[in-house]
This record gives C-alpha cells, sequence and structure tokens, in this order.
C-alpha cells in the first residue's frame, strides 16, 4: 500500500456535495466579484480564530506583504525574521523594498530564537516576522513584548499554524497582524489559491482591504449595479484579493478545521508512540497546541531514510529546506554556510512525513513502522 503525502481528491470527495453546490450557487448567482460570500467568510474565520477583523487575500504571500505595506514598512527599513520558512515569508518583505535580516531558531521548536531577536535589533528594524514553524506556535508572548518595549510592528507567518494555541488562546490575537494562507496543502486549503490578515485595529485592516483591492473602500465595489460610485482611491492599490468562489468553498471547508486538527494531533501521538528512541520527534512546549500542519522529524542519515521510505511507496518532504539564506536568490547578502547553525542543522536532518486528514489511522501505522525499520537498518 502506497501512502500519499497529499491526497486533496480524498478530502473533497467528503464534503463534494456541499463543494459543487458552494461553486455553482456561485456562477448561478452571476455575483462573480464584490458578493456576499467574501465578507461573511471573513466574518467566520475571524470568529474561528478569536480575531476582531479578517482581511481576505489571494494568497498567504500576498497577506504578508500587505500587511507590512499598510504599516508603513519600505525602503530602508529592516524586518527581523527566520531562514527556515517558504520563500513568501522573505519575498514579502523585499517586495515592499525593505531588508530581511535572518535570526536562528530554538532548537525545539524550530521557531524564532527571542534573545537573537533581541540582538539584531538596529535603529532602522520596523518589525519582528517569526514564523509558527511546521504549527509549533513561535514565542508570541516574549516577542509581542519585545515589540511593544522597542516600539516595533510584529507580523506573524501562522501559514503553518492555523487552530494552533498557546495558554488556549488561538493563534490571531497576539502579532498585530497574523498571516494565514489557503493554499491547498493549508490546515484550510481552498481549490486555488487563498490568504487573510488578522487583525485587531480597525483602522490597520481597513487600510489592508484598500490596499488589496485597487485602492478603494469595498463598499464601492459591491455597489456596482445600475449606477456605480464614482472611482475614489484613498490608498495604492493592488488586486490582491480573494475571490467569491474561493471564500464560498473555504466557508464549507472551515468547518471541517476542528476535527481535522484533531485528527492531526492524534497522528502526531501515534508517530511519537511508535518511534520511542528510532527518531527525534516534534517537541511541544507545555501550553501550546501544534497545529501539526507538517510532522518532523530529524535524523543523521536523512536522504537514505527517505530513499528507504520512496521504495516502500511513503511519499515524504524536505518541508522548507534548504533554508532560504542559502538558496541562489539571497547568495548577495553573503550569509553563507554556518551563519545560522541551528538553522542549518535542522534543515539538513529534517524529513517532513504525511499527516493530514486525508489519512486513515492504518496509514499512519504503516508509515511508522516503515520509519522504524528504516532507521534500525541505518543504525
Ligand atoms: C504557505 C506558506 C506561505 C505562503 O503562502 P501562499 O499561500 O503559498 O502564498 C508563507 N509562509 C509559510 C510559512 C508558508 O507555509
Amino acid at each position: 500500500m502506497a501512502v500519499a503525502f497529499y491526497n486533496h481528491a480524498r478530502i473533497y470527495q467528503r464534503r463534494k456535495a456541499e463543494i459543487d453546490a458552494a461553486i455553482f450557487g456561485v456562477l448561478e448567482s452571476g455575483r462573480l466579484d464584490w458578493g456576499d460570500n467574501v465578507p461573511a467568510f471573513e466574518a467566520e474565520f475571524a470568529a474561528y480564530v478569536g480575531g476582531a477583523h479578517a482581511v481576505t487575500v489571494n494568497s498567504g504571500t500576498a497577506a504578508l506583504k500587505i500587511a507590512l505595506l499598510a504599516l508603513g514598512i519600505g525602503p530602508g527599513d529592516e524586518v527581523i525574521t527566520v531562514s527556515n520558512t517558504d520563500i513568501g515569508t522573505i519575498s514579502a518583505i523585499h517586495f515592499t523594498g525593505a531588508t530581511s535580516v535572518w535570526v536562528d531558531i530554538d532548537p525545539q521548536t524550530l521557531c524564532m530564537n527571542v534573545d537573537q531577536a533581541e540582538a539584531a535589533i538596529t535603529p532602522r528594524t520596523r518589525a519582528i516576522l517569526p514564523v509558527d514553524m511546521f504549527g509549533h506556535p513561535a514565542s508570541l508572548v516574549e516577542l509581542t513584548a519585545l515589540a511593544r518595549a522597542k516600539g516595533l510592528a510584529i507580523v506573524e507567518d501562522a501559514c503553518l499554524a492555523l487552530g494552533a494555541e498557546i495558554d488556549g488562546r488561538k493563534i490571531g490575537t497576539f502579532a498585530d497582524v497574523t498571516c494565514f494562507s489557503f493554499a491547498p496543502t493549508k490546515h484550510l486549503g481552498s481549490i486555488g489559491s487563498g490568504g487573510a490578515c488578522v487583525v485587531g485595529d480597525a483602522s490597520l485592516a481597513d487600510r489592508i482591504r484598500k490596499i488589496s483591492s485597487y485602492g478603494q473602500d469595498r463598499a464601492r465595489h459591491r455597489a456596482i449595479g445600475a449606477t456605480p460610485p464614482p472611482l475614489h482611491h484613498e490608498t495604492e492599490g493592488l488586486n490582491e484579493r480573494m475571490d467569491e468562489i474561493q471564500a464560498a468553498v473555504l466557508r464549507v471547508k472551515l468547518t471541517d478545521v476542528p476535527a481535522s486538527l484533531d485528527a492531526r494531533n492524534r497522528q502526531a501521538a501515534l508517530y511519537a508512540a511508535a518511534f520511542g528512541d528510532v527518531t527525534k520527534v516534534p517537541t511541544v512546549r507545555p501550553g501550546m497546541r501544534h497545529a501539526f500542519r507538517n510532522y518532523v522529524i530529524h535524523h543523521d542519515a536523512r536522504d537514505e531514510l527517505r530513499e528507504g521510505l520512496r521504495r516502500r511507496g511513503i511519499g515524504t518532504a524536505l518541508s522548507y529546506a534548504p533554508p532560504m539564506h542559502l538558496q541562489p536568490i539571497y547568495a548577495d547578502k553573503d550569509l553563507r554556510e554556518g551563519a545560522l547553525l541551528v538553522t542549518e542543522r535542522s534543515c539538513s536532518r529534517l524529513l517532513g512525513l504525511p499527516i493530514g486528514p486525508h489519512l486513515d489511522d492504518s496509514e499512519i501505522a504503516e508509515v511508522a513502522d516503515a520509519v522504524r525499520a528504516e532507521a534500525m537498518s541505518l543504525r
């Protein structure tokens, strides 16, 4: 039996009738743009994470970029972040004109090292941008306190952490802006691309909404009909908003998120119990709830282990490796191998195993048995 890393078709089949109805409902309404699904999904999503305002955009990358733009970050500014992440995190910073400043990670959580973030602050620093890596919350209480003390903004990349919690409080209410992705492989997957910014401050939310929608108030677009109002652009405007079909489908799929988070945590516990001493398993800090978008183990003979699993038909991923500071595009930043030792060590040894609601417990057991057998043979 083969175990796929992802299986979108299986997830679709479970809610096919409702997803089809959502899609055809938009098509039949004729309201392809500026309809009711986007604002309704925003309200439902904000309620789920417990945030005051959710503004949808068309990707996680757009969420990060527009959050930074709305905070006024641009050329000459520095944003402190990590290197073990999606390129979207880094490109979002650079497309504003700002510079990314990479710091190392905590070896247990694989999230931003708070002391290093503090040490990296300069007079040019404008924001700290932690990533909740693989679904484990970054040290947001400490980082938010640091940002407040230094007068910096905090923008969180929570693209891997929907539903994660710190002391019973969901990710989404800690940072100035918390950014989510609805890429098909994330916890809440669209059927194309999508993202959202969750924001506490109403005027910041308004700016994000305008920048992502041609620099105009959304009400002006929604009023399009017999007699559209005159153009009235209050900010620079991108066209990076969410479309009605994605929002309609996401409204259906949002209701699956709590059960799928439970499934991910149950699967992670099955893996941890099965692996015992054959491999290091993910840490979960006390008081935190891991969202387990990825289940990542570390092994010295990672590539051999991966090849052994491939031969058994088990899909794996080199999740967010090699790190961004070692990518060709950033060679001119002169951060060579050895600059971020904890990040590099993790990225050279990590292996992402299949996890998620598309899998049943027997498939998790099969992966676990295969990992044990391959790891034993590599001893
Ligand atoms: C997926 C992801 C992004 C980018 O999201 P897109 O929706 O693919 O643009 C950014 N950061 C992290 C950590 C991600 O996992």
